[in-house]
């Protein structure tokens, strides 16, 4: 299988070397960009696999290059940022980042979190070839149409919200999703808040990870959001 380009947006040159390096090693293809405007034109003009954008660039701030992004690629976009507030991550999350990296960093966590993000982008095109109608990953498997959801050979039952919740999860397998990117889409409405969505959350993984030694499917971002990993992910 062919190594994926990818586009790697940032204006310090020890970051950038330390990031390339790191594709290097790996074999995998990419280009840079040190600015904004650059990182744009070489989105639209090599259509990259997968980006790595700095948040504090130059020129523009890397929030509105993903919302650029966003109005016509479905690119996934890993930031970096050395802005270790939640509120900057959360920001860039909800105008359609896949996940965060936090200045310093180590090339591993760098490399765990650029597969999960690749394996997202193969897993939509997969669907989009399959039939559409139920979700699977590893033992987990959600039949869309009957509103089912099994662990292996046993059905299990949820409430509706946690079968709301579960489903939303695998819809955007593989991307960190936000507290309040998940009230909105689940309730629409203020009245559920973060610590009941802990609690719904607790419950549906209660019922969906029974055994402690088995793959966890939900991944806590404390003080952000939860993800979905697929089996196989290894951050
Ligand atoms: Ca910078």
């Amino acid at each position: 299988m062919n190594k994926p380009l990818i586009l790697v947006v940032e204006d310090d040159k020890p970051i950038r070397k330390l990031i390339t390096t790191t594709l290097e090693t790996q074999g995998y293809k990419y280009h840079t960009a040190e600015t904004g405007e650059a990182s744009i034109l070489e989105a639209v003009s090599n259509q990259p696999e997968l980006m790595i954008l700095d948040l504090g660039l130059p020129d523009m701030d890397g929030v509105d290059i993903i919302k650029k992004i966003r109005t016509w690629s479905n690119l996934p976009i890993i930031v970096v940022s050395a802005r270790s507030e939640d509120r900057d991550k959360i920001e860039a999350l909800d105008a359609g980042a896949d996940d965060y990296l936090t200045k310093p960093f180590s090339v591993e966590e760098l490399l765990a979190r650029l597969r999960v993000s690749l394996r997202r982008i193969r897993y939509d095109s997969d669907k989009l070839l399959k039939d559409a109608s139920s979700f699977v990953n590893g033992n987990l498997k959600i039949d869309y149409a009957a509103g089912c959801v099994w662990i292996g050979e046993e059905e299990i039952h949820l409430t509706p919200s946690e079968y709301k919740l579960l489903c939303l999860l695998a819809k955007n397998v593989g991307k960190v999703l936000t507290h309040n990117y998940i009230l909105h889409e689940i309730w629409g409405s203020p009245t559920v808040d973060v610590p009941s969505l802990r609690v719904f959350m607790a419950t549906l993984r209660k019922k969906i990870e029974k055994t402690p030694a088995q793959f966890k499917y939900i991944q806590t971002h404390i003080g952000i959001g939860y993800r979905m990993l697929q089996v196989g992910d290894d951050s």
